[in-house]
Formats: C-alpha cells, sequence, structure tokens
C-alpha cells in the first residue's frame, strides 16, 4: 500500500499564477515527495469506480483510496456512456477488476438540467445543431439505478458486482442506493 502524505505548501501558493501554471508547479514538490514508485497497472484491489466530474469529490480521501488500488472513471454525472462501458471493458478483462462503484452525488450540475435550453443556446452560438446527449436528471437515485441497470446489462462486461451510491456533497457522507 502506498500513501501520500496531502502536501501542503501554503506558503509556495502563487495566486498571480494561472490555475495551469499553478499546477505545473505544485508538481515540482509533488514529484519530490512522491519518488520512484514502481507499482503494477493492475489496480491492487480489483475495484472500478464510474464517478461523476464534480470538482467537490475527492474519492481518494472519501473512500480512503490509495494510489495503485483502483480505477476511478469520471464524466459528467458518472453516467454509463459507451465510453465508460469501453473502460469497464478493459478494466476488467486486462487488468483484473471484478467488481464496480456507482457514485453519483447531490448538487449534480446535470440534476435538472434543461437539455433543450443548451442545445438552443449552442445552436444559436454557432449555428450548429449539437447531437450530444447531456444525461440530464431530476432523481440522482433513479438516476444510480439506471446506470446501475445499464452496466450490469451490458453483455461485454463480465457479470461482475455492482453497487450504487449517492455522495452527499455538503456532508462527505456515502448513500447506499438499491437496485430496483
Ligand atoms: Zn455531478
Amino acid at each position: 500500500m502506498v500513501h501520500l502524505e496531502k502536501l501542503e505548501f501554503e506558503s509556495m501558493t502563487n495566486h498571480d499564477l494561472d490555475p495551469i501554471a499553478a499546477a505545473v508547479a505544485h508538481n515540482e514538490h509533488y514529484a519530490q515527495a512522491h519518488g520512484a514508485m514502481d507499482l503494477p497497472t493492475e489496480p491492487s484491489k480489483h475495484l472500478a469506480i464510474v464517478t461523476c466530474m464534480d470538482s467537490r469529490l475527492d474519492l481518494f480521501g472519501a473512500l480512503g483510496l490509495h494510489l495503485g488500488e483502483a480505477h476511478i472513471i469520471r464524466n459528467a454525472g458518472g453516467i454509463a456512456t459507451d465510453d465508460v462501458v469501453r473502460s469497464l471493458i478493459l478494466s476488467q478483462r486486462l487488468l483484473g477488476t471484478d467488481r464496480i462503484m456507482v457514485i453519483h452525488h447531490s448538487r449534480c450540475g446535470l440534476e435538472g438540467l434543461d437539455e433543450q435550453a443548451l442545445r438552443a443556446s449552442i445552436a444559436n452560438d454557432t449555428g450548429t445543431e449539437s447531437t450530444v446527449v447531456f444525461g440530464g436528471f431530476t432523481d440522482v437515485f433513479a438516476d444510480v439505478r439506471k446506470t446501475m441497470d445499464r452496466l450490469s446489462s451490458d453483455p461485454a462486461l463480465q457479470s461482475v458486482e455492482v453497487k450504487g451510491f449517492v455522495f452527499d456533497v455538503d456532508q462527505g457522507a456515502l448513500l447506499p442506493v438499491e437496485r430496483s
């Protein structure tokens, strides 16, 4: 098990840097603390997590995970797109994961999304109709169940254990979601 202590470089934070330059500057210190590692490519906990890109989700901290232990597959909403299925097939068949956690969360940007209005604004700004399906939803618990059902029913995925949760971004707590 590898555990990097959370790095604190408050005194070195440069608020004048743009966010990417600040990230690159931070990495110099991170790499020094990181040192040489030779972790295997296969996640040691054989766990894959499908979750949202939300900036308030720190799954390493929230779930006690460390480097080399789990795959974390993220997109807007943590929904089961074709690309998530692609990643899970590779995760399972090439890299040995055998269980999936689906984690959506409270106050998601996709909750209550008006897809038609978004589509109209894109068409208005660009003159081009977008065909992207954005995945808006009204009930986060129902959306977790929908994602679990999609993953469980895909014939290309092995019949592995799929468990679903909603993460409360205000409390930091994980709420289990039962299958329908
Ligand atoms: Zn979200």
